[in-house]
């Protein structure tokens, strides 16, 4: 690999040419591939009740045309592909398309984030698919809790499903808490849950992602993280994945718990991640709204040499940060939409 300079921004050269470089001299390596934007739960910040504007399965991209649009990808660079939703594990062949992604050359990392509520007769199937690692989200360990803030009484078939996927041999797992008023007071509980159990807690804050979002009550999570630190003693750590929270860990390594700060501290100047909605749509910011329309170009015959030109053109319109903060009204789109 070596290093050109560009008029305004480095490229990397890799063995298949130039890798995919924003004008801001990030390089794209990451993408979250959302396989649905359809969900058994209702969560309060995210779809709401009776929503009616999934899209039509004859705009999901089948497996084919994932399976071809991210080997192209992974030629120019992509390393890392993360399966979400809506509930990935809603998507019929989920792990027959887990295996055709593990496969292809260049991609070393899938992983996949998920409700849980299906894992348990899933777990061991996505583990031999080479899904290698899984995010669980879990905002409460109080069963009433977890029916009002998610929308259905799951918390006993999560638990199943985290049984499931420790027998299967995911390791460590990551709980992906998101912190909101209701369940603020949680976070030790949940602290000492995910120590018992050897999981990685990320907790995130809530983002201005459609209506549901914005009613909720957001909690800046700077203070928790202080506070965190200073009951357990906690100290900077790195944890491998290439996503945007930054860890604090036990001096012994037996706990690490990770913050997902988008407004009290944004990670956009790092960020290396696009994201593809189920209908094939590329998006290049999770807090804007620019977006390529990779489904009409596959539908109309483009070869890799196109596809490839188009996704550096799309890189390129990348923008430097989200405006969750100044401009919080903005986004529409909830996050089942874009892939979480
Ligand atoms: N269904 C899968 C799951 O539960 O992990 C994947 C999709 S879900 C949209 C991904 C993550 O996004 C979940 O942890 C969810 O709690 C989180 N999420 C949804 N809406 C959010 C928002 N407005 N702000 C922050 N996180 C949000």
């Amino acid at each position: 690999m070596s290093i050109s300079r560009h008029p305004v921004y480095a490229v990397i050269i890799g063995k298949d040419g130039p890798m995919l470089t924003d004008r801001y001299g990030r390089t794209i390596e990451y993408l979250r591939l959302s396989v649905t934007d359809r969900c058994d739960l209702r969560c309060a910040y995210c779809i709401p009740q009776g929503f009616k504007g999934f899209e039509e399965p004859a705009h999901w991209l089948d497996f084919d045309e994932l399976e071809r649009l991210l080997t192209v990808f992974a030629r120019l660079g992509l390393r890392r592909v993360r399966l979400t939703g809506g509930e990935p594990l809603l998507r019929r062949g989920i792990a027959e398309l887990a295996g055709r992604i593990a496969a292809i050359p260049g991609i070393a990392d899938l992983s996949l984030s998920t409700n849980a509520t299906r894992l348990a007769p899933m777990a061991a199937r996505l583990k031999q698919a080479g899904v290698q690692r899984l995010n669980v989200s879990l905002d409460s360990l109080d069963p009433d809790t977890v029916s009002r803030l998610n929308g259905r009484p799951v918390l006993a078939a999560v638990l199943a499903g985290l049984d499931a996927a420790d027998a299967a041999g995911f390791a460590p797992i990551k709980i992906n808490m998101v912190v909101m008023r209701e369940n603020a007071h949680e976070v030790e509980r949940m602290v000492e849950f995910c120590l018992a159990r050897g999981y990685v807690l990320r907790l995130i804050e809530l983002m201005p992602m459609g209506e549901t979002a914005r009613r909720m009550g957001y909690v800046d999570l700077q203070p928790i993280k202080r506070r965190l630190q200073a009951r357990y003693g906690l100290i900077d750590t790195v944890l491998p994945g290439g996503g945007p929270a930054r860890y604090l860990g036990s001096p012994d390594g037996r706990f690490t718990v990770g913050f997902i700060t988008p407004l009290s501290q944004h990670f956009c100047a790092t960020c290396n991640r696009v994201r593809l909605t189920v209908d094939g749509q590329l998006h290049l910011c999770l807090g804007q709204d620019d977006r390529v329309d990779l489904r009409a170009l596959i539908r109309a015959g483009a070869s890799d040499a196109e596809l490839a030109t188009v996704l550096h053109q799309a890189v390129l319109r990348k923008p430097e940060r989200h405006e969750f903060r100044e401009r919080p009204e903005k986004l529409v789109r909830f996050m089942n939409m874009t892939g979480g």
